[in-house]
């Protein structure tokens, strides 16, 4: 088969078809159906909008602000993608295209330095003055990551110097003996650490350990500012985590983008400041996260009331929320733990959690998006609960945090397969990809994943360096060669250039849950390489939930055809010969069969069907 790389596929797509249908989408130039996220009649549905919020904002256009608070921020997430792509691949009309909505930006930000459309436009008395709910600094934290994102790809100022200005108009507004709190929706936190990396200027580093600090410090300073504004003073703290001080909350409660989103910043600053006691507060919440809590696609957040995290090992594969975004804060929070602690135990949850909680929030079409991402959906079983569950991945929805979300996801590919930690470089994950600085070069291509033979280009050019490739707990054996002969996973290579092949042994395999997970009773999954199996009643005989598999005898099939190049897996099973009656005092009688399954990332793209991820066990 053909050597085409999986990511580099991904990536041209998100040049060719997304960027461009994400902008649209954003001018309401697109006619399309915009979805509600979930079931709620208040939720805005009715347009994007987020691009022209800002023209209003800059006196060019007339109107009124539509949707969120966080409006602008799908606009924020969409340069980023463009910058990476830009980075990627030299695209001087998708930069014009940037370069127009910047000047934008620029125009739409006040004097002051404040820029939040939905403020500006909408509630001008209330800005920084409904922080549970206003989203204004996580509307920095996105403007800012675009920024630096941009900076690095073209060299080009104006977006951060846009940025740094807002930043200071939050300095000057928060701190002791000025609002001494934080956003309910942490990401300022996670991006002024990107800022400090780049400028180097601590004073950003400072601001973004205040936030975790003041968070939780004074549980009533939610509802001092409604009280200020004669609402009603009822905050959910553990929505917000801001229950307790960070730093000493033991478990993950509350909405679990913003608690991932709090992890990654918390990882970051335990890693400039060297702080023992945070990097221990962030490791016991990914321990209580991917112990207890976390799906086996690697996605989070196991309702909709909240979009939070439940109790432990309370994991329902059907009305569980799985937002995108959460999977994303795995990953970015999985890429930042493993600065602090060089454990390849972390990679893998990072490696689950982009190949399938993640990656499965984009249609293969580069124009469909899921929100909410289940491990199981049975058509025509539709009940209230299940509001938020959809069985094919909308146009667009209401709420857009997502679709720019998985974009700049995959447009950064190359940055999560590769971590440098001092003078050491680690190879995490296998399939094509590059790293480079100053000292490094590595090139990897493979024809992955109709293969697991990877070939890596690596050139050292000034100083010896130390190089560890990952053993993935998939895998049964790796086998490292460099001029043919078997070298170890971690090894030191002299300045010079070396053409090292890493050839990864592995079967499918079967999964079960530990019985503390009453869901997945006498119920098995399937894994193969990095990827999560699930069974589409498209690919079998009668519905997928009527079959009881055997997990003893699976078989790997090599398939090419509209969903791309990927393994599928036919697993022993027998079928049920169902009758009508409700109740029965006799068993159903079964017949031998067997059933297909392809990877979780490519479900919901041939039109409605029954999706298992976790199938009943023959027993
Ligand atoms: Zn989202």
């Amino acid at each position: 088969m053909k050597q085409k790389g999986f990511w580099k596929q991904y990536k041209e797509l998100i040049k060719d078809v997304v960027l461009d249908y994400q902008y649209q989408v954003m001018l309401d130039e697109k006619d399309i159906t915009i979805e509600r996220e979930r079931e709620d009649a208040s939720l805005p549905h009715e347009k994007s909008q987020a691009i022209t919020n800002l023209k209003i904002a800059a006196g060019l256009e007339e109107g009124e602000h539509y949707g969120w608070w966080f409006q602008d921020t799908d606009v924020y997430k969409w340069i980023e993608t463009a910058a990476y792509t830009i980075e990627n691949f030299d695209d001087p009309k998708l930069k014009k295209r940037v370069d127009d909505v910047i000047d934008i930006i620029e125009l739409a930000q006040e004097d002051s330095g404040y820029l939040s459309t939905f403020y500006q436009l909408r509630a001008p008395d209330l800005k920084y003055k409904e922080l549970d709910k206003s989203h204004e600094l996580y509307n920095a934290g996105h403007l800012i990551e675009a920024a630096v994102a941009y900076y690095r790809a073209t060299n080009e100022k104006k977006l951060l110097d846009v940025s740094i200005k807002f930043v200071q108009n939050i300095m000057d507004n928060f701190g002791e003996g000025k609002i001494e709190g934080a956003d309910g929706h942490q990401e300022v936190e996670l991006a002024l650490v990107k800022l400090y990396q780049l400028t180097q200027d601590k004073k950003y580093l400072d601001l973004s350990r205040y936030f975790i600090d003041v968070r939780g410090k004074n549980p009533e300073f939610y509802n001092e500012q409604k009280r200020a504004l004669n609402q009603e003073p009822f905050t959910n703290l553990d929505y917000l985590q801001a229950y307790d001080l960070p730093i000493n909350q033991k478990e993950a409660k509350g909405h679990a983008v913003r608690m991932l989103y709090m992890m990654e910043a918390m990882a970051d600053l335990a890693y400039y400041q060297n702080d023992s006691k945070m990097k221990s507060a962030v490791k016991t919440l990914w321990d209580d996260i991917i112990n207890t809590k976390m799906y086996i696609t690697g996605g989070v957040g196991q309702t909709v009331q909240g979009e939070a995290f439940a109790q432990s090992y309370e994991l329902p594969n059907d009305t569980m929320y799985c937002e995108t975004c959460a999977a994303i804060g795995m990953v970015n929070t999985a890429k930042r733990l493993f600065k602090l602690e060089q454990d390849d135990a972390i990679i893998d949850t990072m490696e689950r959690s982009l190949y399938n909680g993640m990656l499965a929030g984009m249609s293969q079409d580069g124009e469909h998006f899921f929100y909410v991402n289940p491990l199981e959906y049975i058509k025509d079983r539709y009940n209230p609960d299940k509001g938020h569950v959809k069985g094919e991945r909308p146009e667009w929805l209401g709420c857009a945090c997502c679709p720019p979300n998985i974009a700049r996801t995959i447009a950064s590919i190359d940055s999560y397969f590769y971590s440098k930690v001092d003078n050491d470089l680690y190879i995490h994950m296998y399939g094509d990809a590059k790293y480079e600085d100053e000292n490094i070069t590595i090139i990897q291509t493979s024809a992955f994943p109709s293969q697991d033979n990877h070939q890596f280009e690596i050139q050292i050019k000034n100083d010896a360096s130390t190089l560890h490739f990952r053993k993935p707990n998939w895998s049964d054996n790796l086998i490292i060669t460099l001029d043919g002969k078997i070298i170890p996973e971690k090894i030191i290579l002299e300045p010079g250039n070396y053409q090292i092949h890493v050839a990864i042994e592995n079967e499918p395999f079967a999964l079960y849950t530990t019985p503390e997970v009453v869901h997945n009773a006498n119920k098995v999954a399937f894994q193969y390489g990095p990827f999560v199996y699930c069974g589409e009643t498209h690919d079998q005989e009668t519905n997928i939930y009527k079959y009881f598999v055997d997990p003893s005898y699976i078989e790997t099939q090599l398939v090419e055809d509209a969903l791309g190049v990927r393994y599928n897996l036919k697993v022993d099973a027998h079928k049920h010969i169902t009758s009508k009656t409700l109740y029965s005092r006799n068993l159903e009688k079964t017949e031998k069969s067997s059933v297909n399954l392809i990877p979780y990332y490519l479900w919901a793209n041939r039109g409605l069907s029954d999706m298992m991820v976790w199938l009943f066990r023959k027993v």
